[in-house]
């Protein structure tokens, strides 16, 4: 037996036990990017509906042959070019981080007729490399003129990546920052409407501490489907 293969019954062994995990009002996204859909399928016979994926041409391959009731989370930096291939189905984008990306999904929701539900990518991690608002950028949109006038696009709530590091209260301490913030503007911008309601924080190596401190979606790859070989490229996004 080859011990880099995943065996038959690995992705539906680690799904259950993950799921077993979770706090009561949680949900898991599981992360599929760069994986087969055989193992989406794997997942998905295991029970598995949500699935998250980076990369807008893959999600559209994928979505083509799976089956229909999958709620498709999109989780990466997303360009504005790219949308189109995931506006008729994307169940929540959880990447906006600029005016421009929303004002751009509201246009390609509204040629579907849609309401697209959107988080805020927050920046709270110490590392420069990844994206995200900070508190003022996200204010400035929200007062906006041009976000006042959108009809097609819902903004639900907030998300965020914690640094990579083995430092957990570095790391519990920005996901209550990403609490905080998402207290601060349904109080500020979101009053008497509960829809405002989504904490999308955690991965395979912190998820647990982003249930403590508050998630409502934990987004989990390796855990689920192992490790990624981003050696081989699954798509050509250029
Ligand atoms: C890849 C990815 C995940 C999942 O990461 P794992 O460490 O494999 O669980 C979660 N969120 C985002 C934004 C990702 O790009």
């Amino acid at each position: 037996m080859g011990f880099c293969v995943m065996n038959s019954g690995m992705i539906r062994d680690n799904l259950l036990n993950i799921q077993s995990t979770l706090k009561e009002g949680v949900r898991l996204i599981a992360v599929s990017k760069t994986k087969p859909v055989e193992d989406l399928q794997e997942a998905y016979d295991a029970g598995q509906r949500l699935f998250g994926e980076n990369k807008a041409l893959e999600m559209r391959d994928k979505h083509a042959v799976l089956p229909e009731d999958i709620e498709w989370h999109f989780i990466g930096h997303l360009q504005t070019n790219k949308i189109k291939y995931i506006a008729a189905y994307v169940r929540m984008i959880h990447s906006i981080d600029s005016l421009t990306l929303l004002e751009a999904v509201e246009k390609e929701a509204r040629k579907h007729d849609r309401v697209i539900d959107c988080l805020l990518q927050f920046h709270i991690a110490t590392e420069e490399t990844k994206f995200g608002l900070n508190m003022e950028e996200a204010r400035a949109l929200l007062e906006s003129a041009e976000y006042a006038a959108m009809e097609h696009v819902r903004i639900v709530g907030v998300m965020g990546m914690a640094t990579n590091t083995t430092d957990r209260e570095l790391v519990r301490k920005e996901f209550r920052t990403l609490r905080e913030y998402k207290e601060q503007l349904a109080e500020q911008y979101f009053k008497g409407r509960d829809d405002f309601k989504e904490i999308s924080m955690g991965m395979s190596h912190d998820y647990d501490i982003a249930m403590e401190e508050g998630s409502t979606m934990v987004r989990v790859g390796s855990s689920i489907f192992g490790a990624r070989n981003y050696g081989i490229p699954v798509n050509d996004e250029k």
